[in-house]
């Protein structure tokens, strides 16, 4: 069983809530829905769209995220590794599937076996391919280029052989070739060439004869804002759950943040002044106030860094994180809100009443980014969706 149907029950409408722990993340399917529509509506008709569901879907849950984008026609979808594609095909999506990392050749005949399309930048894995192939199955590979980036990937002026070679091969099919940048929106000279060098390797190939039908390269960022790269399919992963790359973007694209971070008061205590709260006494109450327990903590996902930084919405007001998130448990001051009690829901990302408080902004005060602060949520966290 699935171990987030463990966590959860669902109602007879279909909705499902957190069956013990008062702690979930709400996911917006139809956020998703919107976030691709106009992913969809900005790179047009001709361009194909792989969204990006690798990291359980950025923390949203792969299974049901790609569900919604198969029923929405999405042309293929890219997952980081064999489990995350095998998962996606024992649940039964159908749709082309990219395994973004480079594989072991031990996990080649799995992928093989289950129609799932690997990334190939290496002469071992060319070898255990073939070994596969050769008892007479078919593989379906994406050639993996570096034009800059660093990781994967066979260095652009070295992929022409490389190619070459293979596109004798009868039993592996090239069905993609791609690169990654290293800094889109940050640096548009480098990612400039990282392109250039992208094309050039294109139009040698074309040179030779050699037609791979899928050429892609950009991520969310470029897929927005650097149209020359978005060649004949787009690889978007951040923008698909509704969160900005960049604060400039929002006036690109509009975007619905698809997850929220729940959680409820489990406990209130009166507090006078020179009360200290939580591990290392890093906050002394000034006043008569009540501080308030979350049954949250860093190995939910919300970051330690976050300790008397953050901040969450309680009965529409905020509230300010205070003394070091533990574990499994996170302190805010509510002594400034009227009625608060025991039970009354918290939003740690997300909206309530008329505030929100973005994973953007959460990120920033970690000192990290949108992508890690929604990918951290663990496995301890329920996950319930509006369908
Ligand atoms: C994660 C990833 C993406 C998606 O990146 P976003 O910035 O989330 O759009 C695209 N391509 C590759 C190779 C990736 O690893």
């Amino acid at each position: 069983m699935n171990l987030n149907d463990t966590m959860t029950v669902k109602t007879r409408n279909g909705v499902s809530r957190p069956r013990y722990r008062p702690t979930w993340a709400e996911v917006d399917l139809k956020a998703i829905e919107y976030n691709y529509k106009q992913v969809r509506r900005v790179v047009g008709k001709l361009t194909k769209v792989m969204a990006v569901v690798k990291a359980n879907a950025y923390g949203h849950g792969t299974v049901e995220v790609s569900g919604v984008l198969e029923r929405l026609g999405v042309d293929y979808l890219g997952v980081a590794t064999t489990d995350e594609a095998v998962r996606l095909r024992d649940y039964g999506v159908r749709a082309p599937i990219l395994i973004l990392g480079s594989v072991l050749p031990s996990e080649v005949s799995s992928a093989i076996e289950k129609g799932i399309t690997l990334t190939l930048c290496s002469d071992d894995l060319l070898d255990a391919i073939r070994r596969e192939t050769a008892a007479g199955l078919r593989a379906k590979v994406h050639i993996k280029i570096d034009t800059g980036m660093g990781r994967i990937g066979i260095w652009h002026e070295e992929a022409l052989n490389f190619i070459k070679n293979l596109a004798q091969d009868n039993f592996i099919e090239i069905e993609g070739i791609y690169t990654h940048f290293s800094s889109a929106g940050r640096d548009d000279f480098f990612t400039n060439y990282q392109i250039e060098a992208f094309e050039k390797l294109l139009a040698q190939l074309d040179g030779f004869d050699i037609r791979i039908p899928l050429a892609h390269a950009a991520n969310s960022i470029a897929t927005v804002n650097f149209k020359r790269s978005r060649l004949n399919l787009v690889r978007p992963g951040l923008i698909i759950y509704g969160m900005y790359p960049k604060h400039t973007f929002p006036k690109l694209i509009k975007l619905k943040p698809a997850l929220s971070l729940k959680t409820r008061v489990v406990y209130i205590k009166d507090t006078p002044p020179g009360r200290s709260i939580s591990y290392g006494r890093t906050h002394i109450t000034e006043i008569d106030t009540k501080i308030a327990t979350l049954p949250i903590g860093y190995a939910d996902g919300y970051a330690r860094n976050l300790s008397n930084k953050a901040e969450v919405l309680v009965r529409g007001r905020r509230a300010r994180v205070v003394g070091r998130v533990t574990m499994d448990q996170t302190m805010i001051d509510v002594g400034h809100i009227k009625g608060v009690e025991i039970g009354d829901e918290v939003v740690l990302i997300g909206r309530q009443g008329r505030d929100e408080i973005r994973a953007e902004k959460l990120a920033r005060l970690a000192g990290t980014i949108a992508y890690e602060t929604v990918s951290l949520i663990s496995n301890r966290v329920p996950r319930v969706y509006k369908p």
